[in-house]
């Protein structure tokens, strides 16, 4: 991140290029840019090309821009423009200049008309539909469209009146006189500009006419001295034209260099289809845990900082491929172990009888037990946790009739609660149904701390809460949004269909007392059970709620799951 000193940089196509580059004294210092378009929310993908362009520039001592792509006023909105810085900064990157497509409009028209004076841009009278009847295929060409010829006078005197709103919107358009039988279907005289009257959020009520994105961007990229203009494999049938641009104006041409999408299996990475998912209920909105977008990975617990490390370990590719979203969570898991304070919460809880607990297990006898509260990292000290008589366990830490493999608690069976002491389970209340309500427990005095003098062992430690002072807590419990790993390719696009019903669990946790503390925007570990946030949103004072942000690895489950 920017913060820290530059490492050597990697080695990949691109790096090696900007290398060359500068080697060659083509390029005295490294420009690159991010250019979301303000129609959305930045979702994980766009994290990836959010490191790559800011790594790099930091990396070869250089600059990155931060560009909105604001071109097109139909689906943008400034809270999307807010949104957009407030989550580069939360991934920590700092761009050194801001800039907005829209700013250069122009400029832009300016240029339009020096390529209508060249005769090469004309005003077609036809409509989008028609256009794009006559562009022909790939294996045939397209055919000219009867404006095809006008006079550079008759196209200058149009395109005034364009931009001065004498005609209605879609009547006309703009575009560049390149080749209708180009093999790049994008060289088929590309439209340029389109009238649509619509106030933009930048420049208001200014324009009725508005750019394309291919007759935008290269000459913003131009504008702004990008050295790499880094975007993603659907772009490089764009490049020539991009090129086409810069060299017809003339002006600076920067190098555009195409790297994979990152792609992670259970994750949807289409701003138009997360937007379906918002506005058809389907979740809560873009801040959803179960979103993909940075505001959804944050509240669902994902530090910034593990995004980033997946993000530079994939790495860049010139193939499209999907990432298991285990590798995801790896890295998540690798970052919150280091730093997540541990504490104990039962999710599930079953009243566990200490019957030979002094003055009895209802009784106030107390006792607090010192617990580690991270053993990655000695410096984060150790808290006091109160232990008593009657205490909640995990409903799955026992079983009635234990399998030869179960070693946790079962009658007859002696294990630790964690920090604590060692029980032996003596029998069990039941309910008129036959439900077990309670275990009857002894406890060994002597091995106060986890640890029997006589040296014998037990073969499970589980985690406990005392019941008199049990915080409850909501807490959420996620699982995948969808039920395939790849969403995206759901028959005829119904993704929908794909939805997890079991995608959210609500539970009422009861939590050790240090948890009340808890205020929003922290991570801890529940022992044994999970990395757990505390939801910077929807918790209150004394009154947190947690989000299961994901599991710690269960042997034993994932032994079952086996057999
Ligand atoms: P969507 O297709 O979801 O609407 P987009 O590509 O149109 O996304 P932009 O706001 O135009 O979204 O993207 C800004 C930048 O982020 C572009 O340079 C784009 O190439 C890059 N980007 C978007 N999605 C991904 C992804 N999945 N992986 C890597 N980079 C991405
Ligand atoms: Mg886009």
């Amino acid at each position: 991140m920017n913060d820290r000193p530059p490492a050597e940089p990697a080695s990949d196509f691109i790096r090696d290029r900007v290398r060359a580059d500068l080697q060659s004294g083509r390029v005295q210092q490294v420009v690159t840019r991010f250019p979301p378009e303000p129609n959305g929310y930045l979702h994980i993908g766009h994290a990836k090309a959010i490191t790559l362009s800011f790594s790099i520039a930091q990396e070869f001592g250089g600059r990155c821009h931060l560009r909105m792509d604001d071109t097109n006023p139909e689906a943008e909105d400034q809270e999307y423009v807010d949104a957009i810085m407030a989550d580069v900064r939360w991934l920590g990157f700092r761009w050194d200049a801001m800039y907005y497509a829209a700013d250069y409009f122009d400029q832009l028209y300016a240029w339009a008309e020096q390529l209508v004076a060249k005769g090469l841009a004309y005003v077609d009278d036809q409509d989008a539909e028609t256009i794009s009847r006559h562009r022909g295929t790939l294996t045939s060409p397209g055919t000219d469209s009867p404006c095809r010829n006008r006079s550079p006078a008759e196209n200058l005197d149009l395109l005034r009146r364009m931009r001065a709103g004498e005609f209605a919107d879609g009547s006309r358009v703009l575009r560049a006189r390149i080749d209708m039988a180009h093999s790049n279907l994008n060289l088929r005289d590309p439209v340029m500009y389109r009238i649509r009257r619509l106030p933009h959020q930048r420049t208001g009520d200014r324009w009725c006419i508005y750019p394309m994105y291919d007759w935008a961007h290269g000459q913003s990229d131009s504008i702004e001295g990008i050295t790499h203009s880094l975007c993603t494999l659907e772009f490089e049938h764009h490049r020539p034209l991009y090129d086409w641009f810069c060299d017809a104006l003339g002006i600076y041409k920067p190098q555009q260099i195409e790297f994979a999408r990152l792609n992670v299996t259970y994750l949807l990475t289409s701003k138009r289809k997360l937007l379906q998912l918002v506005e058809g209920g389907h979740v809560d909105g873009w801040d959803d845990p179960r979103m993909p977008t940075l505001r959804g990975l944050r509240r669902r617990g994902y530090p910034a900082a593990a995004l980033v490390a997946f993000c530079r370990h994939v790495g860049v590719a010139k193939f499209n491929s999907t990432h298991e979203i285990e590798l995801l969570e790896y890295f998540v898991r690798d970052h919150l172990n280091r730093v997540a304070p541990r504490r104990m919460a039962v999710l599930d809880p079953l009243r566990l009888v200490i019957e030979n607990w002094p003055g009895g297990p209802g009784g106030d006898h107390v006792e607090h037990v010192e617990a580690q509260n991270n053993p990655e990292d000695p410096g984060a000290g150790a808290r006091r946790v109160p232990f008593r008589g009657e205490l909640w366990i995990e409903r799955e830490d026992f079983l009635e009739h234990p399998p030869k493999d179960f070693f946790r608690l079962a009658p007859g069976r002696e294990v630790r609660l964690r920090y604590g002491y060692f029980v032996t389970c003596t029998g069990v209340d039941k309910d008129a149904a036959g439900h077990v309500t309670a275990v009857r427990c002894t406890y060994d005095p002597a091995t106060r701390g986890g640890n029997a003098p006589d040296g014998r062992k037990v073969k499970a430690t589980i985690h406990w809460v005392a019941v008199a002072d049990a915080v409850d807590a909501e807490v959420r419990l996620f699982e995948h949004l969808f039920t395939d790993p790849d969403p995206a390719r759901a028959d005829g696009g119904d993704f929908l269909r794909l939805l997890n019903p079991q995608s959210r669990r609500v539970v009422t946790g009861r939590c050790e007392p240090a948890l009340a503390a808890a205020t929003g925007g922290e991570s801890y570990q529940f022992e044994r059970l999970a990395y757990f946030y505390c939801d910077h949103v929807d918790s209150r004072p004394g009154a947190p709620v947690f989000h299961r942000t994901v599991t710690l690895k269960d042997a034993w489950k994932k032994a079952q799951k086996a057999k």
